[in-house]
Parts: C-alpha cells; structure tokens; sequence
C-alpha cells in the first residue's frame, strides 16, 4: 500500500509499505477523511521525537472499518468508524492509573506518527479497537469527526487542565485550531472574559464565533503588560496554553491571579528549559500551578465530543479553510500545515 512518510528529520515522501496486520483486539481502517497537524510539522522538521525513518505520518482521520480481529465485540467490517489521535493500551496499568495517554510509558499512548505508521496510508492499525473506535454518527460528517481526532479532545483537555470555572477570566494563547477549540471549550464551560493571543485573521473570526471576547498579539509587547492593561491590573483566572514556545510561561505567570491555573497542550517542539518568573510566582507560594498534558484518547471521549456536535453545541466547521479531494493531496494539505498561510486554519482531504 501507498503512505505518505517522514523519511527522515527535514524529509517527507511517498513509499510503498506492506497493509498493516491485524491482531486480535485489532482492526484495519480504510480512511474517508485525513487532516494534518501542527504535531506533524514539529515531527518531521524540528524533529522533536527524535529521528524516525519512513514512518508513514498523520494522526487525525476517520474511515471504514476494512478487517477486525476476532476478539473485537462492538464493530464489524464495513462500519464508519471515528478514530483518535492517541490510542492507549486500555489494559495497561497507566491506563487504570487515569492516565491513558501514557500507557507503556510517558506519552506512549500517542502512537499514530510516533512510535508507528500514522493514518496517511491507503490502511492504517488500530489497537484495542474496542477502546479506541466509535461509530460515526450519522450527523458528523467524515471532516468533522476529523476534527474530533485531535483538535476538539486536545483544545477541551486544555480546558480541563485549566479547571475552568463559572465566571473565569481565560487567557488562551495560541488560537491555531487547537486553540480554537480551547475557546470553544472555556465558552462551554462558562467562562467569562476569554481573551486570545493570536495574529491570523482567519483564527481571529473564528475565535469570535467561539466565544471570544478580547484579543491581543504576540507581536506588539508583553502579553502580561497587554493582560493587566485589560483587566485592570487583577490578571487571569485560568490560562490555556495552544501556542508559543519555551518562553510563553514566564510572561502568563505574570498575568495569572494567585491560586490560578494553567492548562498546556503546547507540544514544545525545541528549546532545553521552561522559566518560571521567580517574583510572580509568589517566590513558590503564590499557588500558580501549571500542568501540562497529551490529550487522553478513547471511544467515550470520542462518543461524548461527537454528542456536542449531534445536538449543535459545537461547530468544527469554522476550523476547515481549506478541502482537498483525493488521498494523493495527503501531501498538499501536510505542506499547507508546514507553511501556514494567512487564511489557513485547518486543511481536511477527502478520500
Ligand atoms: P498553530 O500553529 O495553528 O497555532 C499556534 C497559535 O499560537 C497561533 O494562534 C499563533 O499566532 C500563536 N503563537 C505563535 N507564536 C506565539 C507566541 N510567541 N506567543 C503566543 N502565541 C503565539 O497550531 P495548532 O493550533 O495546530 O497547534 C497548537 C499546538 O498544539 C502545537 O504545538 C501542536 O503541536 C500542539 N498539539 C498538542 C496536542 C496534545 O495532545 N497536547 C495534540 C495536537 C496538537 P498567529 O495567529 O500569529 O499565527
Ligand atoms: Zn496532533
């Protein structure tokens, strides 16, 4: 079968790769939607996992089930299935711990592009299919439960990670789609102010469909400054970090209230240390904690995002700028994601 790879740091192509085998909790899926992702590009070009060779890459899609081992209960050849990104060991003591996504060892539930061949193949393997499929919907559409794979059950962990409250502030730094999705999410959990960082227009009116209510840019002086200016002095309640780098802590400690939280889903793809502001963290005793974290996938995950889309309290749509028909574009929508043009936020290829 075809795959589209990372052949090694800095280098991607196409290559030719026996169809996944299925084991007996397993199951093979023919993808109908593919979406790439900004992980992708850390990946492959800072190479932040470390050197992988003809990995076939791609972690967000949703398919037809094509075979299933025979200790798979809930699903049969032929079912349109959704998939997430990260697909724990459900049986794994990680997992019993609540903490799936590091199942067999810190982050070793995010398989797809990682430690194997991801979804950007003709076929893709998925493990404990049982725990790691759910039916699609018939109201969720191939490109929205791409959506659900990675950037609805990432931008909301944010949310969670955060602990957002009735009535927070909510800085939200970064507004790619991951970020988008944390609005969305702080706006479902009744946030109040949520003031984005974030330059791209496109991400901008989005962000405004979500819930947004202020926005400030990275790009014109301090983010801390720009926070207390808007809050009059007071700070943020809750931070969801989507976007930056190593350095983005120092300035949202600074603009976080004692006894705030900060959610991280920011897969810091380069530099050594993350620096905490002495002072502004209370000398250690102003009770800001930071907590950062991959997302945690599974089937009830998935079917619990998807109800918020059957019922119309979530939209994905907004995050889709860009469509492509045909498996063969994997590649286009990847080096869209690498470039990231102004209008982009999200490319999904049709299959
Ligand atoms: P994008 O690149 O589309 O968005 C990044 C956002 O951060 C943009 O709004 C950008 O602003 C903003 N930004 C850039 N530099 C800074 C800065 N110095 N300070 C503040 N904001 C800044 O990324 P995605 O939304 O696709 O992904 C966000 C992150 O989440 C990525 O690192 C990705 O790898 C990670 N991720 C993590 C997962 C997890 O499970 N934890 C899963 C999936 C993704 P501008 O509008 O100017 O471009
Ligand atoms: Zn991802």
């Amino acid at each position: 079968m075809k795959g589209f790879a990372m052949l090694e740091i800095g280098k991607t192509g196409w290559i030719e790769k026996e169809r996944p085998k299925c084991g007996p909790l397993d199951a093979i899926i023919r993808p109908l939607a593919l979406s790439p992702c900004t992980s992708d590009i850390h990946t492959v070009w800072e190479g932040a996992l470390g050197d992988r060779h003809n990995m076939i890459l791609g972690h967000e899609g949703c398919g037809v089930v094509e075979e299933v081992g025979e200790l798979v209960k809930d699903f049969k050849v032929g079912d349109r299935v959704m998939v997430a990104a990260i697909t724990p060991d459900w049986s794994s003591l990680e997992a019993q711990g609540g903490y799936p996504m590091h199942s067999g060892g810190m982050l070793s539930g995010w398989k797809f592009s990682n430690f194997k061949d991801g979804v950007f193949g003709e076929y893709f393997h998925v493990n404990d299919a049982d725990g790691n499929l759910a039916h699609m919907p018939e109201a969720v559409s191939p490109e929205e439960a791409c959506m659900l794979s990675d950037m609805v059950p990432t931008g909301f962990h944010g949310v969670e990670l955060a602990d957002i409250q009735f009535g927070d502030t909510v800085l939200v730094n970064g507004i790619g789609p991951v970020g988008l999705m944390s609005v969305a999410g702080a706006n479902l959990r009744g946030a109040s102010r949520i003031i984005c960082v974030g330059t791209r227009p496109a991400c901008r009116e989005a962000a405004k469909k979500y819930g947004a209510t202020d926005f400030i840019s990275y790009k014109e002086g301090s983010i801390d400054e720009q926070v207390l200016e808007l809050t009059g002095g007071k700070g943020v309640d809750k931070a969801i970090v989507a976007g930056g780098g190593v350095e983005s802590f120092d300035p949202i400690i600074k603009a976080l209230k004692p006894g705030g939280k900060i959610g991280n889903v920011n897969y810091l793809g380069s530099g050594t240390y993350v620096t905490i502001p002495r002072v502004e963290w209370g000398c250690g005793m102003g009770h800001k904690m930071i907590t950062g974290g991959l997302m945690p996938g599974g089937r009830l995950r998935l079917e619990k995002l998807a109800s918020l889309i059957e019922v119309g309290k979530l939209d994905v749509r907004h995050l889709i700028t860009h469509r492509f028909d045909g498996f063969e574009h994997v590649e286009d929508a990847l080096m869209l994601m690498k470039d990231k043009p102004a209008d982009l936020i999200k490319p999904v290829v049709n299959i």
